[in-house]
C-alpha cells in the first residue's frame, strides 16, 4: 500500500477524534430534571415532547453540534426514506421528529443529504426553543441517591432522569479481526478522495451499497463482499431488504456499466496486511487482496456501549428495556433512538423510533405528577406507539 494512502486514512481518523474532543464553556447549571444525551433526531424529538408536557429544566447535552452525525455523512449520501409535507392529512413526513414539522417543507427536498437534514434539526431546536449545551461529551454515568450523575468533559452533571439519545453513527463496529487495516464507511467524507483505483467494500446493506455506488461513480472499480445478498431480498421489512431508492440507484449504476462486482456468500472473518497488500479472508477459505484500504460497511456498536453495564442485554446483545424504554437495572435511565428494540425488531428508522418519545415522556411526567393530557395529540397523530402495537410488518403485496 502506498504511504500516501496510509496518511489519508490516518487523517480521516484523526479528524474525527479532534472533532470529538472539541469543547465549549461549562454547562451553566450542574443539576437538571432531565438530561438528554445527544442532539440528533432522537434527542431533539424527545426534548420536544418534554417541552409539550411542560417538564421543567430539560437540557440536551451534545458533544459536537446539533445534527453532528448528519454533518459527518459523505457529501453525496442522501436519505433513503423520502420526505413529503403531508402532515396536514395526518401522515407525518417520514423524517420529521415531530408531527408539526417537516424536513420536506423546510428544505424543499425529498431525499436530503446529511448536511441538509442537519439544517432542519437546527431549525427545529430554534422553533421548539430547546435548550442545547454543545461541546459536552458524556463518558459515563452512575446513580447517586434518586439522581444520576453524568461524567462529562465539562465536569459532573446531576439529573433526576437521563435519556440516552447518542445514536450509533459515531460508534462504528470495528470488531472484525484486522479492521485496523481498513477504514469504516462512517469515517469517509468524500468518495472521490478515497485513495486507489480499485476498492474492496465489506458489507452489502445500505451503507455498503451506498459506498459501492459512490466509489464507482467517482471512477473506482469496486468489489463488494457480502455475507448475504440483500440486493436480492424480497423481504417487506426495510430493515432487512434494501430500500427502494437504493435498489433503484444500484440498478441504474449497473445499467450504466459502473464497475461494481457484487459477491455474495463472502463471510469475511479476518483482514491482514502482507507487505504492500491487504488480504481479506473469508470463512470458506477464499481470499481477496487489495493495495488500498478495504471500506468496512460493517455497522455500528452504538453509543449504548458507553453505558452498557446499566443496560440488561438479551442473547443477541440488544438492550432489554421496560415497557416505557427504561433500563431494567437503573431507574431513571431511558433509551431512545435506533438502539431501542422491541419484539426482536430494532426501531432503526426515524419514523419508527420517534413513536416511542411520547411513551418515555408519559413515564417521566407520571413520576413527576405532571398532567399527560398534551400527549393525546401524539396518540391522535400516530406518534405514541405502545409496545403491544409495535413492529408488525404487514404487506399483502
Ligand atoms: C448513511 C446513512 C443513511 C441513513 N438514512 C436514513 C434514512 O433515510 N431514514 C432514516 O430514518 N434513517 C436513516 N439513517 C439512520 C438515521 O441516521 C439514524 O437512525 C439517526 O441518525 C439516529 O438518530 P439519533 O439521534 O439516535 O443519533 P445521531 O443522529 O447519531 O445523534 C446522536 C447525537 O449524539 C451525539 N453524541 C454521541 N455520543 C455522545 C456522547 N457520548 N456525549 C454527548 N453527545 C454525544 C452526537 O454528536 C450526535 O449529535 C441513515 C443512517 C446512515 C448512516
Amino acid at each position: 500500500m502506498a504511504k500516501n494512502d496510509a496518511s489519508t486514512a490516518n487523517h480521516l481518523h484523526r479528524q474525527d477524534q479532534t472533532l470529538s474532543r472539541s469543547s465549549s464553556s461549562l454547562p451553566p447549571q450542574a443539576r437538571v430534571t432531565v438530561a438528554i444525551i445527544g442532539a440528533g433526531p432522537a434527542g431533539i424529538g424527545m426534548a420536544r415532547v418534554l417541552h409539550d408536557l411542560a417538564i421543567p429544566d430539560v437540557r440536551i447535552f451534545e458533544r459536537r453540534s446539533v445534527g453532528a452525525s448528519f454533518k459527518l455523512w459523505p457529501g453525496t449520501t442522501h436519505f433513503i426514506t423520502p420526505s413529503f409535507p403531508s402532515n396536514a392529512f395526518g401522515l407525518t413526513d417520514l423524517n420529521a421528529v415531530s408531527f408539526d414539522s417537516s424536513p420536506a417543507h423546510v428544505l424543499r427536498r425529498e431525499h436530503m443529504t446529511g448536511a441538509e437534514y442537519a439544517v432542519y434539526l437546527e431549525e427545529a431546536v430554534d422553533a421548539f426553543r430547546l435548550d442545547v449545551t454543545t461541546g459536552t461529551d458524556i463518558f459515563g454515568l452512575d446513580p447517586v441517591g434518586t439522581d444520576i450523575i453524568l461524567h462529562t468533559s465539562q465536569g459532573e452533571i446531576r439529573a433526576r432522569f437521563v435519556i440516552w439519545a447518542a445514536g450509533q453513527f459515531q460508534y462504528p463496529n470495528m470488531a472484525l479481526p484486522g479492521s485496523k487495516h481498513g477504514i469504516h464507511s462512517s469515517q469517509i467524507r468524500l468518495w472521490s478522495e478515497y485513495p486507489g483505483s480499485e476498492v474492496i467494500v465489506v458489507g452489502g446493506y445500505e451503507s455498503g451499497i451506498d459506498a459501492a455506488i459512490g466509489l464507482a461513480t467517482a471512477g473506482k472499480s469496486v468489489t463488494l463482499l457480502s455475507r448475504s445478498a440483500p440486493w436480492e431480498s424480497e423481504d417487506g421489512d426495510p430493515g432487512v431488504a434494501l430500500s427502494p431508492l437504493t435498489c433503484q440507484r444500484l440498478n441504474m449504476a449497473l445499467q450504466q456499466k459502473r464497475p461494481i462486482k457484487l459477491v455474495r456468500d463472502a463471510d469475511i472473518i479476518r483482514i491482514e496486511r502482507r507487505g504492500e497488500q491487504v488480504v481479506l479472508h473469508a470463512a470458506d477459505g477464499r481470499v481477496w487482496t487489495t493495495q488500498s484500504f478495504p471500506v468496512l460497511a460493517t455497522g455500528f456498536i452504538g453509543s449504548a456501549s458507553l453505558i452498557g453495564h446499566w443496560l440488561e442485554k438479551d442473547s443477541e446483545g440488544r438492550a432489554v428495556l421496560t415497557g416505557h424504554d427504561e433500563s431494567t437495572i437503573l431507574s431513571g435511565l431511558f433509551l431512545v433512538g435506533p438502539e431501542v428494540c422491541h419484539q426482536g425488531h430494532r426501531l432503526s428508522f426515524i419514523y419508527e423510533f420517534r413513536q416511542r418519545f411520547a411513551v418515555v415522556g408519559h413515564a417521566i411526567a407520571g413520576r413527576l405528577g405532571i398532567d399527560t393530557a398534551p400527549l393525546d395529540r401524539y396518540r391522535a397523530r400516530n406518534m405514541f406507539l405502545d409496545e403491544a402495537d409495535c413492529c408488525a410488518h404487514e404487506s399483502v403485496c
